[in-house]
């Protein structure tokens, strides 16, 4: 337990179960003694949530599809009215055609390039203008990125692409929302085995090339990803905004492996 967070209204958008990297950032946030609110989308992902928050004390939880702009402003008009003030956004959301996660990129349809960059990467852009007027003491924002989005990932494809562009945003954003002492970052994290993750081909090669080849040799934890967003979200990170930070053992300092 810590105190970096303490009293803060931390908005966590994307666990859909527990091993979703946003669920170890909700865990990391409420061990800083951050109040968390969690969105979800789809029923689902709501009984999901109800079990998993169901031992914790007044976490609310919010529907929002961030592909339809009108979940998106009743979401934060309804925060606005339930809690006036937020302090920190989490976005760790993502998605892609499973057909698209694979093979020559060449190959990716138009539909699926615009509901990978619609979903992974505009919903930052979206969610960032309406949480802004909320984060009224300032605030930080931490999304979720990986290095398909600065290299070439086999099989990442399209939501490499996305991952750029989200990247691009961030620096975009940082630039826009700086003035009014909002911060914003990405943490680009190793993989780690989670629903989204396992729509990539191959995805369980990647794990063993982390065992066997990268600095720390071995992959990361949803808890290690957790810290480090506390940090972006807390007083400790004040004077960082528009980073990119890899929580990746190290995968990212190698050439070729
Ligand atoms: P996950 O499947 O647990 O989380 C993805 C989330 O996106 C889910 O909660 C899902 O409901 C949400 N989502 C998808 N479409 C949505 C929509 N239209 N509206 C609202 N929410 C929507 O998987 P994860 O691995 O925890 O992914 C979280 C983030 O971390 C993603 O941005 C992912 O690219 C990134 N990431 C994952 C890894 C990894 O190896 N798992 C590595 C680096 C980065």
């Amino acid at each position: 337990m810590n105190t970096l967070l303490k009293d803060k209204k931390i908005l966590i958008m994307g666990v859909a179960n527990k091993w979703s990297i946003a669920w170890g950032i909700a865990q990391s946030c409420i061990e800083a003694g951050a109040n968390i609110i969690l969105t979800y989308q789809g029923e689902r992902n709501l009984s999901n949530l109800k079990k998993l928050t169901a031992d914790l004390a007044g976490i609310s939880l919010y529907q929002c599809d961030v592909t339809q702009d009108q979940d998106i402003i009743a979401l934060f008009h309804n925060l606005e009215e339930d809690f006036g003030v937020i302090h920190g956004l989490v976005h760790s959301i993502a998605f892609a055609n499973k057909e698209e996660l694979e093979g020559a990129y060449y190959n990716t349809s138009r539909e699926g390039y615009h509901l990978a960059q619609d979903i992974s990467s505009y919903s930052l852009v979206a969610i960032s203008k309406y949480a802004r007027p909320l984060m009224k003491e300032g605030g930080s924002i931490v999304t979720m990125t990986y290095l398909g989005g600065e290299r070439v990932v086999q099989n990442y494809n399209v939501m490499g692409v996305a991952k750029a562009a989200l990247e691009s945003s961030v620096r975009y954003l940082s630039a826009d929302l700086g003035p009014e002492n909002i911060r914003i970052n990405s943490i680009s994290a190793g993989p780690i085995k989670t629903l989204a993750a396992q729509g990539v081909k191959g995805f369980r090669s990647i794990l063993k090339v982390y065992e066997e080849k990268v600095p720390l040799r071995r992959t990361v934890t949803q808890g290690e990803v957790g810290d480090t967003a506390v940090f972006l979200l807390s007083p400790m990170a004040r004077g960082i905004t528009g980073e990119n930070i890899h929580v990746d053992a190290g995968y990212h300092t190698m050439g070729l492996l």
